[in-house]
């Protein structure tokens, strides 16, 4: 069973959102769109994004037996005021189980996430609907992944795995050319979200049947372990806020493939071990892998046993499917 834990979709247009500049879709074809933020075109996408015929063809073509499909993060809304955050949640993610109505695509729901009692709301409304897990954005505004234990407890206690996607990056001149906010932002700030969930003690506060995974191998969290291991010891003053040394964590979340780099891949193995990486694409975005897999299925220092966890056993451990 080849499962891929990261893909999105877009639906095929939802209804007015509520506010000027909200997010749209323009139809440009039967086959294009293009995704409008603020009244400017923000990015264009493709028919694979609603079309779940369109899906199962290009996960034939791949070898992919299911995917975990999970919003686009634009879409999130955190930063508009609860009610209207919730309104967004559920237009996305009833539209997304009407993607989502072959077994072979595993709807994630999105939550109002600035207002917990009512992202947990959504996600119990969402589970009995059929959604099997929830995306969240790694950050509200300036609060890290730190301030919402209670939901990531919930989440736990309901047995809803949680997929963690970069979101809302850091802007200015120096960051907007080059694609850097993808290339360079997007790591960063996932590295510091699992920063976050070690040295803000989330893991020492919630319980270890959190299944929760973070995109793109966990940033740059993995090359930089050491040095935070280093500060943690040196700095204990500053950083010493966990009741362990971050490297003590490493078995509490996954990541999942998606870094291009047969090196890379073996230092995401190396730290978190083949229990802990399942396959990842970013379908259907251009910054993700394609074929989907290539890199796992091409991986010469993988066992036959460590290519199978990562391809697909891992996944459905994470989908609760053992339990
Ligand atoms: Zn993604």
């Amino acid at each position: 069973m080849i499962i891929d834990v990261h893909t999105h979709y877009v639906p095929q247009g939802w209804p007015e959102l509520g506010w000027p500049g909200a997010p749209r879709l323009r139809v440009d074809s039967e086959r294009e769109a293009m995704i409008v933020v603020n009244d400017q075109d923000f990015r264009k996408v493709g028919h694979e994004c609603w079309d779940p015929a369109r899906r199962l063809d290009d996960m034939d073509a791949d070898g992919v037996d299911r995917q975990v499909v999970s919003p686009t993060p634009v879409f999130f809304g955190y930063d508009r005021p609860a009610a209207q955050g919730v309104r967004i949640s559920k237009i996305f993610n009833d539209l997304a189980l009407d993607i989502c109505s072959d077994e072979r695509l595993i709807p994630f729901c999105q939550v109002p996430l600035q207002d917990v009692e009512l992202a947990v709301e959504e996600l119990e409304r969402c589970k009995r609907q059929g959604h099997r897990g929830v995306e969240i954005g790694n950050h509200v505004g300036d609060l890290d992944l730190d301030h919402f234990v209670e939901f990531l407890q919930h989440c736990a206690d309901i047995g809803m795995p949680v997929f963690v996607h970069p979101w809302d990056l850091p802007g200015g001149p120096r960051i907007e050319r080059w694609m850097a906010q993808w290339i360079v932002g997007m790591p960063a700030e996932t590295h510091l979200s699992i920063i976050a969930m070690v040295l803000g003690g989330v893991f020492d506060r919630v319980s270890r049947d959190l299944r929760i995974c973070f995109a793109h191998g966990g940033g740059s969290f993995a090359f930089w372990l050491g040095r935070l291991e280093n500060a943690w010891h040196r700095r204990h003053d500053v950083i010493g806020t966990s009741e362990h040394p971050p490297s003590h964590y490493v078995d509490r979340f996954s990541v999942d493939s998606v870094v291009f780099d047969e090196r890379a891949l073996r230092l995401l193995v190396d730290v978190f071990t083949e229990d802990r990486v399942m396959l990842g694409s970013d379908f259907p975005y251009p910054l993700g892998e394609s074929p989907v897999g290539q890199l796992v299925r091409n991986a010469g220092f993988l066992s036959g046993t460590a290519r199978a966890k990562i391809l697909g056993n891992n996944a459905r451990t994470f989908l609760g499917e053992f339990s």
